[in-house]
């Protein structure tokens, strides 16, 4: 996972990160948040509501192609109770990406109505995209400004170094993401952000990582992943995952001399089969209970 973006966090960077978003949160009228659909709790900063205050947020619930369909239609209800507006998206091919504009009017529907009342003709929207890091930010603004390329030219009283983009009619995105802190303190969200690539596996133990991600496929068995290794039901119920991590190796032949299984290779080989979601469309967060 080369192209992984990780960072550090220290008390330092997060105070200027917020001032930095702050600022940038000045110069727009709505946020979205990019999120990933397989961990919508985890992926998520947990002080972003308190940034944005109340401005209109529209919720991208990205990587939806690695996501169970079920699931995901289920997060979207979960976010309308809470009157937010989610949508499912796929940066990497574009699917939903369509939504995002007619997403963004409703959230602002309100502010639009007042403006256009106050004789303000189809006002400009302007927008900023913010969320944790390897959400798909980058992804997203890429697609975003490919599909419609239109640079803003400078406009006086713009900060100088913002560049904006027209992504739909009367919509403007600001070329740079808020990037935000995931919510580092706890030790399912650090798993889970872990089982999606999103922490670096260095810092890991990257077989405690793969039991654990067997902890959890041991309870939902995707069709896709007892497939995939040629195991039976009965292989996964009532088996210790690192016996299970053991029995993937050792149907894959990942042997060390001496006979051995090698259960490192085994649980790196795991890892990455999940993150390209070549065990299926595995959402590990549901809403169930929030
Ligand atoms: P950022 O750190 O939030 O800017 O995230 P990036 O845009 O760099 O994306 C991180 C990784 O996720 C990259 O390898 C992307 O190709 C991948 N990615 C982003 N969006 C999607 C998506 O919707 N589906 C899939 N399968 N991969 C995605």
């Amino acid at each position: 996972m080369s192209e992984m973006q990780t960072i550090q966090w220290f008390p330092g960077h997060m105070t200027k990160t917020k001032r930095q978003i702050q600022s940038s949160l000045k110069l727009v009228d709505a946020v979205a948040e990019i999120i990933d659909a397989r961990i919508p709790v985890s992926s998520r900063n947990p002080d972003l509501a308190k940034l944005v205050q109340n401005k209109p947020r529209v919720i991208l619930l990205n990587k939806c192609d690695m996501a169970n369909q079920t699931a995901t239609k289920m997060w979207i209800d979960y976010f309308k109770k809470q009157n937010l507006v989610a949508i499912p998206v796929d940066c990497k091919s574009g699917r939903g990406l369509d939504k995002f504009a007619p997403a963004v009017n409703t959230v602002m529907s309100h502010k639009i109505a007042r403006l256009k009342e106050k004789g303000m003709v189809n006002p400009t929207i302007r927008i900023m995209i913010v969320g944790i890091p390897n959400v798909g930010k980058s992804s997203f603004i890429n697609k975003m400004v490919k599909k419609n390329r239109a640079k803003v030219e400078d406009r006086p009283g713009v900060t100088r170094g913002n560049q904006w983009y027209t992504i739909a009619k009367n919509l403007e995105m600001l070329d740079t993401p808020g990037v935000l802190w995931p919510k580092f303190d706890d030790k399912t969200v650090g798993e889970h952000l872990a089982f999606t690539g999103a922490v670096k596996d260095q810092i890991l133990d990257i077989e405690l990582l793969a039991v654990r991600l067997l902890d959890f496929i041991k309870e939902l068995k995707p069709a896709d992943f007892i497939t995939r290794f040629k195991l039976e039901n009965e292989d996964v119920e009532n088996i210790d995952s690192y016996e299970l991590l053991k029995m993937i190796g050792k149907k894959r032949g990942m042997l060390v001399s001496g006979g051995e299984i090698d259960t490192e290779r085994a649980a790196i080989m795991l890892l990455d089969e999940f993150r390209s979601a070549k065990l299926g469309r595995i959402t590990v967060e549901m809403p169930q209970g929030r």
